[in-house]
């Protein structure tokens, strides 16, 4: 199955123009719908009758709403003895046979669009704003879940703004956020989502990318800052900097408000410097710890003992509290297994045992350190996390401060 993504609801250009003219078309079959979502996924059913009636469906619901309406188009055709197109069946559909518009009305697309977009756009610069933000943060973890895409987030914040205000005065300012806007815009990928974020923050949603690829968009923009000039009113102002914070999903944070939050704390280390780019897993040098609200059951190897029971209290990208029956050695490497089989889940990884505790009865607590790099094994911990996550902390100590309190 082919996935798209860079468009607002993840689709490209030519089946959104597909599906927007779908409407007036009086020749999609059934058949065809199906092609169309053996190729794009039965997203394609929620798309379409999200173009056409601004109706927001799960799939499966839009799937049988939308061949309802064919055979309804059917009917009407028949009736009419003439052609009529799936919009008119839609409205009559949803009027008459499952009442679910009461006063729809009638406007064209592309006036639709406009006023929709500039529901999500900051007025002064163009950029999107923070309530597009707020939408497409969910949107993107949901794609993660879906396609397995990570993404990226950076926080930006113009350096001694204040300054640059209180010198040239507040329309200056205003000329050097929309500068600013155009040159996030340059520097940025194309499917890179920049938004301001408030006053004198941007922030740059980065589809299908990890800390690496942000890094690199991030130094291109602090670069480009560094040597921009604003012009106002004839004159040159000079340059303004940049700080930036970075965070990646979901191993810095699975949900809006810890990923924000931790994309901040970055740009805050990154404040005590300036005109610079900090990720928050080096300026934290560890990952979110989550602890769990059953023990997740796991199995260690390892080489000479053999397989071990033990059970996960809490876990994070790059290590995990659990408990196992019979002692193993401090410092050895073992493998392990975390596992759900109801949810068809095996991730195996490679621990380093950093921290022994005997709790009696032959039962330790032990500290293990692991690296959970690669986005297919990072996607499995989340489908293990799901619905398992107690509270979240984080933690400040790197993994060496395992072995310091052991
Ligand atoms: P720092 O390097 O620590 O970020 O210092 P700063 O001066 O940039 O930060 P501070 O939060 O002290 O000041 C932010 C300034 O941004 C103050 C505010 O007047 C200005 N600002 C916020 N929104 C706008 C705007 O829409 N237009 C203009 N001209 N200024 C704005
Ligand atoms: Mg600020
Ligand atoms: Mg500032």
């Amino acid at each position: 199955m082919r996935t798209l993504s860079g468009s607002a609801r993840g689709y490209s250009a030519p089946l959104k123009s597909l599906l927007q003219r779908s409407a007036t078309l009086c020749t999609m079959t059934a058949d065809h719908w199906e092609t169309l979502a053996q190729v794009y996924g039965d997203e394609v059913y929620s798309e379409a009758l999200y173009r056409m009636s601004r109706l927001d469906m799960p799939a499966a619901e839009a799937k049988d709403c939308l061949f309802a309406v064919i055979e309804h188009q059917k009917a009407l055709c028949a009736a009419l003895g003439r052609n009529v197109s799936l919009l008119t069946a839609m409205c009559d559909y949803f009027m008459q046979v499952k009442p679910v518009l009461r006063e729809p009305i009638l406007v064209e697309v592309r006036l639709l669009q406009q006023k929709e977009e500039s529901a999500y756009k900051d007025e002064l610069t163009g950029l999107y704003n923070r309530r597009y933000f707020n939408e497409e943060i969910p949107k993107e973890m949901e794609r993660f879940r879906r396609f397995g895409h990570g993404f990226a987030l950076l926080m930006l914040d113009l350096d001694h703004f204040k300054a640059f205000n209180d010198t040239h005065g507040h329309s200056a300012g205003d000329q050097a956020l929309r500068d600013t806007a155009a040159v996030l815009g340059d520097s940025a990928r194309l499917y890179d989502r920049v938004v301001r974020y408030g006053g004198e923050e941007f922030a740059v949603i980065l589809p299908q990318s990890g800390d690496a690829e942000a890094f690199i968009v991030a130094e291109r923009i602090r670069t480009a800052m560094q040597l921009h000039h604003v012009r106002y009113a004839g004159q040159d102002l000079g340059g303004l900097t940049v700080s930036t914070g970075l965070a990646s999903f979901p191993k810095d944070g699975l949900d809006v408000t810890s990923l924000v939050q931790h994309a901040d704390m970055a740009l805050y280390k990154a404040k005590e410097q300036r005109n610079c780019v900090r990720a928050y897993h080096d300026s934290q040098r560890n990952y979110p710890r989550y602890f769990l609200s059953d023990p997740l059951p796991l199995a260690l190897e390892t080489g000479k003992a053999g397989w071990h029971e033990a059970s996960a209290q809490d876990i994070s990208f790059g290590g995990m509290l659990c408990e196992s029956r019979g002692e193993l050695p401090r410092g050895e490497t073992i493998r392990l297994e975390l596992s759900d089989e109801s949810r068809g889940v095996h991730l195996p990884l490679e621990a380093e045992i950093r921290r022994v505790q005997d709790l009696g009865d032959n039962v330790y607590r032990l500290g293990l350190s692991f690296r959970i790099e690669s986005l297919e094994d990072q996607r499995k911990l989340l489908t293990l996390l799901e619905g398992r996550v107690k509270s979240q902390q984080i933690r400040r100590m790197g993994p060496c401060s395992l072995e310091a309190r052991a």
